[in-house]
């Protein structure tokens, strides 16, 4: 039996499964992430490869990590949550592990995951929506990764078509997909309105306490479920650009599956439902040509860690 690891660093943790050839996990570690420490990162990387494979043969390490990751996946250029510039991942992770590594972006890892063994797995090609914090994007094409020329292809979330000139974004532009899309854009919709309306958001305030500022993304979502006007809203705004925006992936990809996945889609159709609205709307003239159905991607938080690992056994296959 072939055995990988996949981790994913992110923000908060470290996480690494034993993969199998079947996209099976067969055990997991974690470590917290330190923050603003780039030795520490390394260092609970291989703690958590070292516990993995313990006495086991292990052929080879993927790493996801959220940033732009060169060409070679060897170097993340920049990353948001660990503060890294240029930093040579690969090398380092190599030098403490002896093992072959490969590393790639988390949204990379998480389709790839989804595609092999997933809910894109009946399709060769598909787009992935991560819905968190912010919006993280990955596609295949024809069995293959798009990463672009310099790797940093699919960053769905920094695309600036819906609002160009709109919300100033953290990758130093304005009016990206990520402003309107995220789950802190929903919380952000969700919050002016019970600011401004209220009466409209009886549920919603109830549950902070009367105070619009105090609303979190848990909240909305609950809010929604007894059928608060102002969450409900919430939930349509940002599945108005999320449709929207499969809408442009259909005219650019024609993808066989569109999939939805990240912390939001704990709403499951509360957010769905909106988006595939908004999708078929801005698709509706297209003159019966078919297109993709949108829907919730299947892995939950192991896709990454599957993804990368299946990424590590196929390194030497570089899309
Ligand atoms: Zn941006």
């Amino acid at each position: 039996m072939s055995l990988t690891i996949g981790v994913d660093i992110g923000g908060t943790k470290v996480g690494g499964g034993l993969v199998d050839e079947n996209g099976d996990v067969l055990a997991t570690a974690r470590r917290p992430t330190p923050a603003d420490d780039q030795a520490g990162v390394i260092q609970a990387v291989k703690e958590v490869v070292d516990e993995l494979r313990e006495g086991r043969e292990i052929e080879a390490v993927g790493i996801g990590a959220a940033g732009w990751i060169s060409s070679d996946r060897s170097t993340v250029m920049l990353a948001p949550n660990v503060s890294w510039k240029n930093e040579p991942l690969r090398d380092k992770v190599t030098a403490v592990i002896d093992l072959p590594v490969v590393v790639e972006n988390d949204a990379n890892v998480a389709i790839w995951g989804e595609h092999r063994f997933g809910a894109a797995k009946a399709h060769r090609s598909s787009v992935l929506y991560t819905i968190g914090t912010g919006v993280g994007g990955g596609i295949v094409v024809k069995d293959n990764l798009l990463r672009g020329t310099h790797g940093v292809a699919a960053e769905i979330g920094h695309i600036r078509s819906v609002m160009p000139g709109g919300r100033e974004c953290g990758c130093g532009r304005t009016g990206c997909l990520e402003q309107y899309a995220s789950g802190r854009a929903l919380t952000r919709a969700a919050r002016e309105g019970a600011a401004e309306t209220p009466d409209k958001a009886a549920v919603l305030l109830k549950l902070a306490g009367g105070d619009p500022d105090a609303i979190s993304g848990r909240q909305v979502t609950e809010a929604a479920r007894a059928g608060d006007e102002v969450a409900l809203a919430a939930f349509d705004a940002i599945g108005y650009y999320l449709g929207n925006s499969c809408a442009d992936m259909v005219n650019l990809i024609d993808p066989g599956v569109i999939l939805i996945a990240g912390g939001v889609v704990d709403a499951g159709d509360l957010l769905l439902d909106p988006i595939r609205r908004h999708y078929e709307e801005a698709l509706a003239n297209r003159n019966q040509v078919p297109f993709a159905e949108v829907r919730a991607a299947e892995l939950g938080s192991k896709a990454g860690v599957i993804g990368a690992a299946d990424l590590a056994r196929h390194r030497d296959i570089v899309p």
